[in-house]
């Protein structure tokens, strides 16, 4: 199949380097000629341009920009495609997303393949980056049946594993799971910095350790992803937020009151409620 890809970044590179060797064949644009240099001389893709009008052949194109380049990169895009070429994204956040394309690209299959690291960039970009990790299509009722399929294929041939979604439950699921999680860590980082005693805090910056590095992983990571999950996912991680908010202060209240027993009952339920969401 003849695959573009926009965006040679994290995502778009780790797509090119695992579908390039299944025999398909990549057309990579991004935005800086040195990336495009890069991808050529690195074998990621078979031709790269920071011209979209690469594209012009490609069966199916995966959008892989920042989220808020999403829309204008298809607005100018669609001038150069064939009708029946296939337009897909790979945005962690789909409602906003999906509203955009769908009505300029009836074409078009949401995605979110939820890999990644903490790094970004083509330099970034990993082999297999997507194989046992959930690969979500966010179809709607006029998504054509073709479409579809080819994307379920190409996530099979990525060895992702293939949900489907509503994009709004998408959106609302992501914000319990990965959204919230980086607000809560961020807090988490800004209200220990906040200690104010100096010694006392110069004392937990040398004793921190794997507990503190679990739970400040996501708050510390790329300050540019946080932003635009809360901008482009706004009303769902505010009601997490919010219903966080709530759990936070009835365990401050257990504490407060000194009812060890009703706080034992409560870690119970998070030890056992833990496992439904993070296996083995
Ligand atoms: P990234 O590593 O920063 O890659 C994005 C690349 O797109 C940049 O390296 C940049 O390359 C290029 N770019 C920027 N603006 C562009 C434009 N207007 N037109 C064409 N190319 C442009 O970011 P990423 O982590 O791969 O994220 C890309 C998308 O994947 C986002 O929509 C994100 O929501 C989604 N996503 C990310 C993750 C994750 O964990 N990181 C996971 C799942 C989905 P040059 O400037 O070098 O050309």
């Amino acid at each position: 199949m003849k695959i573009g890809i926009v965006g040679l970044g994290l995502i778009g590179g780790s797509l090119a380097l695992d579908l390039r060797p299944l025999g398909h064949q990549i057309l990579g644009v991004s935005r800086r000629t040195e990336t495009c240099d890069q991808a050529i001389e690195q074998g990621f893709v078979d031709a790269a341009s920071s011209e979209l009008s690469l594209l012009a052949d490609a069966e199916l194109v995966f959008l892989c920009p920042p989220l808020s380049a999403m829309r204008s990169t298809v607005e100018h895009l669609i001038p150069y495609l064939k009708p029946e070429t296939i337009l897909t994204d790979v945005g962690s956040v789909k409602a906003s997303i999906v509203q955009a394309i769908a009505p300029l690209w009836p074409n078009f299959v949401g995605g979110h393949p939820m890999a990644g690291t903490a790094e970004s960039g083509l330099s970034a970009a990993q082999r297999h980056l997507f194989a046992g990790c959930p690969y979500v299509l966010t179809p709607l009722e006029t998504t054509p049946t073709p479409a579809l399929e080819a994307m379920a294929s190409l996530v099979g041939q990525l060895q992702a594993k293939l949900y489907y979604a509503d994009p709004e439950h998408h959106d609302r699921a992501v914000a319990w799971i990965s959204h919230l999680p980086v607000m809560v860590s961020a807090a988490l980082i800004s209200a220990s910095a906040h200690e104010p005693d100096s010694a006392i805090l110069n004392l937990a910056h040398d004793l921190a350790s794997s507990g503190f590095r679990d739970t400040s992983r996501v708050g510390g990571g790329n300050p540019e992803l946080g932003v635009m999950m809360a901008e482009y996912n706004r009303e769902a991680i505010l009601d997490t937020l919010q219903t966080y908010r709530q759990h936070l202060d009835a365990l401050a209240d257990l504490i407060q009151q000194e009812n060890w027993q009703a706080l034992a009952t409560q870690l119970q339920l998070t030890n056992a409620k833990r496992n439904q969401f993070v296996k083995n």
